[in-house]
């Protein structure tokens, strides 16, 4: 399988190649060339087979010529041996048609887990036969950096440095930072906002350099191998309700559209989807787009669910690729008139097309907390604001008689105690590995919101360049 660029001016690329390159050189995407297609029988055969072995089937297709077999399986089985719970992503009967899928039983609690514990090992496994280093870097407003640090920590070719803004993430997002106490793990406190800290990684990425020295790599969420790596529980989730014969539809919690375009993926592959329903908070540029034809930034508001405060989500470029037909001189044009003018129109044709698959609602603050409520008393359990935000949308969902709608759970309610508190007046019912986490020391350091100073640092420890 050969990657290409969504803009159509980087060169095709292998599995690994588009895998450490992260962002193609013409500021697009990476996809793979075609979809690979799994059969009804091998879709069946998923109900009652392990999610490690359900990974390799679905996986494997993406990269059979770059990582063999036996080595995707055993990477997959590391990876998942981090997760508290034997079915990695469990499937819970809400009642009257709906589930929820909990994806957050991960080292850092939400669902960036499954994706970031494989693609660690897949980039290090990489380095290590071409006999290279890389300098992972990235900001964090709070969970990614957590989910990197625990993917990366001990790796054998990567170090990673996390920027995190000072005094700006809540505690146990702090902790799941500054407690992993590996040599190859660097976590920076900056003197400044998220906004700083991401502008400062930007700035590293564009120092040419600087980044060819320090073998610079990225692992946000326009990585294909995360969105790649996410594929898997749409699977495993829709045989046990019945796939291939019964379609299922899904709700996704979504800020930078990567977990759902996994669920795009997975219906290009094969599997029934009856309806992906794109759950937003209130910044929800993905609702409008949806309702109006028009793609347009706006104001980010802080909410309860701070993981999607988002308004410019930047998978949507791989939807708008498909969407068009694959006409990358179409895609390329959108986000030029993005970038210029804050804005883009999708055709009649494409509004068309995106709608026959997608739906959308957006969830405002009170009824995250109703629906936080509302499944205590019904189900008997907490749900995070995040997770809350999908089961609301799922209720709104128009579906065919007898078609079963699956809720991602993105994160865990101990994640967001605050949230807890206010939904439940209770403390969030906290996993072991969190409580025993908050005892152990930190270490961090402090650091000047100044590029130079970031530099220095980088260059001192890291062990590339
Ligand atoms: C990152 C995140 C999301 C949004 O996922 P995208 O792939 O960016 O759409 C939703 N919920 C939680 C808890 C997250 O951490």
């Amino acid at each position: 399988m050969k990657y290409i660029s969504t803009r159509g001016q980087a060169p095709k690329l292998s599995f690994e190649e588009a895998l450490l390159a992260g962002l193609a050189s013409d500021g697009g995407l990476y996809v793979p060339e075609s979809w690979p297609r799994l059969s009804d029988a091998m879709i069946k055969s998923f109900v009652g087979m392990p999610f490690e072995q359900v990974a390799v089937e679905v996986l494997h297709p993406f990269m059979s010529e770059d990582v063999p077999r036996e080595r995707l399986q055993a990477m997959v089985e590391e990876a998942y041996a981090t997760f508290t719970e034997e079915e990695i992503a469990p499937l819970t009967d809400m009642g009257d048609g709906h589930y929820l899928l909990e994806l957050y039983h991960g080292p850092t609690l939400a669902f960036k887990d499954v994706a970031m514990q494989l693609l660690a090992r897949l980039m290090d496994d990489a380095l290590i036969r071409r006999g290279s280093r890389a300098t992972i870097v990235g900001a964090t407003s709070g969970d990614t950096g957590g989910a990197a640090i625990e993917a990366f920590r001990g790796r054998e070719a990567a170090d990673v440095f996390i920027l995190f803004p000072q005094g700006r993430v809540s505690d146990v997002q702090r902790k799941q930072m500054t407690t992993p106490n590996d040599p190859n793990v660097h976590t920076l406190a900056v003197e400044g906002t998220f906004d700083d800290c991401q502008a400062l990684v930007k700035e590293m990425f564009t120092d040419a350099p600087f980044r060819q020295d320090m073998s610079l790599a990225g692992v946000n969420s326009i990585n294909w191998a995360r969105v790649m790596a996410q594929i898997t529980y749409y699977f495993t989730a829709a045989a046990k309700l019945g796939a291939p014969e019964t379609p299922v539809a899904f709700s996704v919690p979504t800020g930078n559209f990567g977990d759902i375009f996994a669920g795009y993926v997975a219906a290009q592959m094969g599997l029934p989807v009856a309806q992906l329903m794109i759950a937003t908070n209130v910044n929800d540029i993905l609702a409008r787009t949806l309702e109006s034809g028009a793609y347009e930034t706006g104001e980010v508001v802080a909410t309860s669910s701070p993981s999607m405060d988002i308004q410019v989500s930047s998978n949507f470029e791989r939807l708008l690729f498909e969407l068009s037909g694959r006409d990358a001189d179409r895609v390329r044009a959108l986000m030029g008139s993005l970038k210029q003018s804050g804005r883009f129109e999708l055709s009649e044709s494409e509004l068309h097309l995106m709608r026959a698959l997608f739906a959308a609602k957006r969830v405002d603050a009170e009824e995250t907390l109703t629906t936080m409520r509302d499944v205590l008393a019904h189900n008997g359990f907490q749900i995070d604001p995040h997770s809350a935000i999908g089961v609301a949308a799922a209720h709104s969902a128009v579906l065919a008689e007898d078609v079963p709608i699956v809720t991602l759970a993105t994160a865990h309610p101990a994640k967001f105690p605050k949230a807890v508190q206010e939904a439940y007046n209770a403390e969030p019912d906290t996993p072991q590995r969190v409580t025993d986490m908050l005892d152990l020391p930190e270490q961090f350091t402090p650091v000047a919101n100044d590029l130079g100073a970031v530099q220095a640092l980088i260059r001192e420890k890291a062990r590339a360049g």
